[in-house]
């Protein structure tokens, strides 16, 4: 549009925006793996650090900071009206320090053949598909449940050190139940990845609850849904397993935002009564 040329800078500091004049308000927290659920101008275009993605026809976009997010993030609206802007500062997190000793070697280093590559390969691949859905549903909306309750024995973010090894993150939250446990869908979304036998993730479940806001649900014993389900809040997807490169039945549940890894404890505190 030709308005879109004649953009202004309305505001670049937090003190030259009062709240009431921001075009956008959010639910959540500027902090590293939250997740933050806004409402703005419908189709605005809202830029957080180095993603910007299009508010939905309502006005409503989710979002969130990976756990390594910079300790200042660019927080930006555009609209036909001009461009808001802030710096907001991102709360930085501690994480734990886990090691895990006496594992088989094959669940730390996949074995080399070049099956074995290909199989890996295509399912990456398989992932990474399911990963571009933009379902346009709202199941962020809901609020989030847990999809299971048991012992937590690992949480989000923490360093892992493999039979003394240093490996990625842990980007999931562990919850240990007995396998045949019912998994439940923690919000509302569409399934776009449901496959019984992945290497890494044994059973496993993505369901795009927006705007291709993604939980992922691994190790599972059994996937009951299948891909373009669309499933409810509550609604049993799966059961707890022992399936995949694991040491014991539990679920792992993450939540994938674009290439940010976010908190799944994140999602449970969350708020959005006062946007709507
Ligand atoms: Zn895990």
């Amino acid at each position: 549009m030709i308005a879109a040329l004649a953009l202004t800078l309305m505001a670049a500091s937090p003190e030259a925006a009062p709240a009431a004049d921001a075009p956008i308000r959010c639910a959540g927290e500027h902090r590293q793996g939250a997740i933050l659920v806004c409402r703005t101008v419908p189709g605005a275009q809202v830029t957080l650090g180095d993603l910007t993605e299009s508010a939905d026809g309502e006005g409503w976009i989710v979002m969130g900071y990976h756990r390594d997010a910079p300790s200042h993030a660019v927080f930006r609206v555009r609209h036909e009206g001009g461009v808001w802007e802030r710096r907001v500062e991102v709360e930085p997190r501690e994480y734990e320090i886990q090691r895990i000793d006496g594992l088989p070697p094959a669940m730390v280093t996949p074995p080399p053949d070049p099956a074995f590559q290909a199989r890996l390969a295509r399912e990456n691949r398989t992932k990474g598909a399911a990963y571009t859905s933009r379902w346009e549903g709202h199941g962020f909306l809901e609020g989030f449940d847990w999809p299971v309750t048991g012992r937590i024995t690992g949480v989000y973010g923490s360093q892992r050190v493999l039979n003394g090894e240093p490996r990625r993150p842990h980007y999931g939250i562990d919850i240990a139940a007995p396998t045949g446990t019912p998994v439940e869908a923690p919000a509302g979304g569409v399934v776009t990845l449901a496959d019984p036998d992945m290497y890494w993730e044994g059973g496993l479940i993505f369901i795009d609850h927006g705007q291709g806001f993604t939980g992922v649900f691994m190790h599972l014993d059994t996937v009951d849904v299948e891909v373009g389900d669309i499933v409810q809040k509550g609604d049993v997807i799966g059961t707890v397993g022992a399936t995949g490169r694991v040491t014991g039945a539990h679920l792992d549940w993450r939540v994938r935002w674009r290439n940010r890894q976010i908190d799944p404890e994140a999602l449970l505190a969350l708020d959005v009564s006062d946007l709507r």
